[in-house]
This record gives structure tokens, sequence and C-alpha cells, in this order.
């Protein structure tokens, strides 16, 4: 692993080689060769480098610089039905050997404490190559021209009566080869970016301050893209909204309507949603770590997770999403993530790894596999999972005009939900007051909370495509150790009826 602490080290690193793919194939085929002939009845490996970008700004300064380079490998295989994986950073022959005699060690070593075989489903190999389309590569722009451009949003927004900006872009780029003892050679290449600031504005008579967090969602996508959201822009509005929050009457804490924006919505999507219905949670393997789900499989096809108006879809292919990808890193291709998760309210498909889907009597996997480095054991991880617009015309003010009393909510804030994935609370950047349908004022100190499955029902207002926007997370993070996964999550603007809103700053 190369890190460069400071941006000339790190231009050093940006102009590494690109990897070898040639040499990568010949190493998993060297890996793949040994673990089958050690005793594997099935091998696959994931071989390549993840390169990492981090750089912040406070005000007119550099705050942080962060780069690295992580090459590696992970070769995971089946002995008796157990298990075993080996990762390392050294892409020599000689580390593919021994990997195989580690890996097939640690499988053999689990299978005292087997309680049921591993039984993997018939896949298909697949020879591939996929590489997203990218506009310009982040890790060919000089540094100094990053820290440059965020120190403009700062000075925008400092102009604009800030008194405190921090901005940032983080971007990554992962390469990827996976080998499978099946056959399947699949190269992949794909590149993310997030641009994000927080303005706060301190009123200094009363010491309160207020912040307001850039909307700008992470992407899949390059430097053009971080140029494309118009921090600068967004900045100047960030101030006055946060000193429209510092002036705000507190919110009336009580049951009420809200409209939700897709800014806000999309990270409701991921607790409530896609955590709950990851099949490894819900069978009680993914339990320590806010784990398990309260969607249990008896439910599949019964559960009315939500009104009519919830379908939920899952992909791997919308432009932009931080889970598109052709491949998943079980080698499933993209095809198979495409499904409904909830149908018209209906809870039909969870969310699947490899070895899983026989556990529910499915035939196979969704490819829902993802491993946030090559040395990291992949674990069932969300696509792109996306509440569909409604193909009806509805727009934002027809779901506003619907409401006699309540709050439109923009922005993702705060967030917390239990472990079952059913009760929650969530925050935000903006919340507007709503009267006899027309939009007014924001008000302060305010957050929604519910239960999961109340929640979805009371959902009775849907926006059309024209308030869709996809939003997501670089950091989704699961398991022990823990993994963090790129998500994106798709939504219209939404109205629910009667959700419980607090006044998070009354004291209890
Ligand atoms: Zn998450």
């Amino acid at each position: 692993m190369t890190i460069a602490q400071n941006p000339e080290a790190a231009r050093q690193a940006a102009s590494l080689p690109r990897l070898d793919r040639a040499r990568l194939a010949e190493l998993a085929e060297a890996a793949l060769t040994a673990a089958t002939r050690a005793g594997a009845s099935y091998a696959d490996i994931r071989i390549g480098e993840t390169r990492r970008q981090f750089v912040q700004a406070k005000e007119e300064r550099l705050d942080e610089f962060f780069e690295s380079s992580s090459p590696g490998f992970g070769l995971r295989v089946l002995v008796d039905g157990c298990w075993g994986f080996y990762g390392a950073r050294a892409l020599e022959p000689g580390a593919m050997a021994a990997a195989a005699e580690r890996a097939i060690h640690n499988a053999r070593a689990v299978a005292p404490i087997r309680v049921a075989p591993v039984r993997l489903e018939e896949t298909e190999p697949h020879e591939a190559e996929w590489i997203m389309p990218l506009g310009i590569d982040p890790f060919a722009v000089d540094a100094p021209e990053k820290v440059r451009r965020l120190i403009e949003v700062n000075a925008a927004a400092l102009a604009a009566g800030a008194d405190y900006c921090v901005s940032s872009f983080s971007f990554a780029t992962e390469e990827r080869l996976f080998a499978d003892s099946r056959g399947s050679r699949i190269f992949q290449s794909r590149t993310r970016a997030q641009p994000s600031f927080e303005v706060t504005v301190i009123d200094k008579g009363s010491g309160r301050y207020a912040t307001r967090e850039s909307l700008a969602p992470a992407r899949a996508a390059g430097w053009d893209y971080a140029l494309s959201c118009d921090l600068i822009g967004e900045a100047a509005r960030a101030v006055e909204d946060a000193r429209r929050k510092l002036d705000a009457r507190p919110v009336e804490a009580g049951v009420t309507d809200v409209v939700i924006d897709p800014t806000n919505l999309w990270l409701t999507i991921h607790e409530t949603v896609g955590h709950s219905t990851e099949l490894d949670r819900a069978l009680g393997w993914e339990a320590n770590f806010a784990g398990t789900s309260f969607v249990k499989p008896h439910m599949l096809n019964t559960l009315r997770f939500g009104s009519e108006l919830m379908t939920i879809l899952a992909d791997r292919s919308q432009e932009g999403g931080l889970a598109s990808v052709a491949f998943d890193d079980d080698g499933a291709p993209r095809e198979r993530a495409e499904f409904e998760i909830v149908s018209k309210g209906v809870f039909r498909n969870y969310q699947m790894a490899l070895g899983q889907a026989h556990l529910i009597g499915a035939e196979r996997s969704n490819g829902c596999a993802y491993a946030d480095d090559t040395t990291a054991f992949p674990i069932q991880r969300m696509p792109n999972i996306s509440l569909a617009p409604n193909p009806d015309r509805c727009s934002l003010e027809e779901l506003i005009g619907g409401v006699e009393k309540g709050l439109y909510i923009v922005g993702a804030g705060s967030w917390s939900i239990d472990q079952q994935r059913d009760n929650f609370q969530f925050g935000g950047q903006m919340f507007y007051e709503i009267r006899d349908g027309k939009l007014g004022e924001p008000v302060r100190d305010a957050a929604y909370q519910g239960r999961t499955i109340s929640f979805w029902n009371s959902l009775d207002g849907l926006g059309d495509s024209s308030t869709y926007r996809l939003c997501g997370s670089f950091t989704c993070g699961k398991a022990e150790p823990m993994q963090l996964a790129p998500v994106s999550h798709g939504a219209p603007a939404a109205r629910f009826r009667d959700v419980t809103v607090l006044n998070t700053a009354r004291e209890v």
C-alpha cells in the first residue's frame, strides 16, 4: 500500500502504472490451479487495486489530504462444504501458492464447527471486460487544482456570510479481475466521486448556530461530475438556508403529514428497506454489527411492506449508480440484479449472494455480493436500491398541494435505527412548513420517527420521474471486520400521512 499525505507525493502516486491485466490473469490462474489441486471443489479470486483520495479544505486552507493505492488479492475456496479465505497485498507468483495453502487450511480449520455445508448453485462462466464510461479521471487531476476549487467554494460561503465552511472531494477507483474455477474471467474498472461541503452560521447574540450540508450526491463518475455540481452556487444558497434556520421557529412536535424530497428519502430507503431485506441479516448470520432484520423468510410474498404506491427496484445499471457494475463480486451478471424487492407494497425478494438462494427455496443468487477490498471476503451487499417513481403524472407541487398542515423535508441529516431495522429516527437539512397546500417558512430542530411498516404504508402520494433523483453513500458499513460499500438510492418526492415529528431541542 502506498500512502501519500501531501500533494507532491500524491502526484507521484497518481502516475503509478496502470494494472498489467495479463499479469493479474496469470496470478489468478496460478492461485485457482493451486487451490483446486489441493482439494477445493470451488475457488474464486478477486485481484487488482483500489485507489482512494480525500481532499478537504477549511475556510482558506488545505486541511487534509490523503491518497492510498492498495493492490491485493483475496482467494476463496470451498472444501468439504466450508469456506476458506486468504487475502494479501503481494501480487507475485509465490504468494498465490501460499495463499491457496492458507485458504484451504482455514476451510479445514472451521470444519469442526460447520452447521450445514455451503451449497453453491450452478453458475455459468463469463469472460468479460467492463470499463465504466468515465469523463475526466480524478486521479489524473493535480491535487492543487482540487484544493483551489474547494477554497473557492469556501470563499463563496464566507462571502455570503458563513462563519465556517469545510468542503471536500472523495474519489475512488476500483480495478479488479474476478476469476473462478468454473471458468469466469471478468475484468472491471469503476470510479466514484463525492463532492461535499458544510456551512456554519453563528448568531453571535444568542450563541446559537446552524449548519447546512451540500445536497450534491455521490455518484459513479469522475472529476467532470464534481465540477458540474456547482458547489460554489450551492454554497451561497446553503448560507442563506442556514441563516433562515437560525431565525426559524422551533418545530411543533406531533403527528403530521410530510412530503419528503429524494435528497432525504434515499437514506430512509437505505436504512429501512435496503438493510432489512438483506438475506444474511434475516437468517441471523449478520447479527453483531447492528445486524438482523424484522423481515423474516416466511414473510416473502405475503408481507405488506407499504402502500400500493411502493415499488422498490434493485439494479446495477443506473447511470451514475454507485453500485452499478456489470458483474458482482461473485461473478453474477448485472441482469441478475434487476429485481423488485417490494412490488406495489408487497415484499417479493431478498438480496442474496452466492450460496444463499437455496436457503429460501430460490434457484440462484441475485447478484448482490461485494468485497470492499480485494483482500476482503465478499459478502452480501446492496445493489442500487430505489423507489420507483409514479408512472402517472404527479409533481412536487401536487404532493405539497395535498397537505393541509405538514412539513417538507430536504437533505439527509442524522439517523438512527434499531438492529431489526424497525424503529427509526431521521433528521434532515431543511424542514419547511406546509400550510393549506402551500410551502411556508423553515422550522428548526425537527426530526421524524416511526416504524418501518407503518411508515411505508402511510405513503399516499408519489412524485413522477420529474421529481426523481439518484443519491447515495460511499460508506455503508456492514459486517465485522467492517466493510464499507458504495450504494445509490433513487427516489421521487413522496408524501406520507400521520408521521411523528419530534422537536429535537426540547428537553425530555
Ligand atoms: Zn448502510
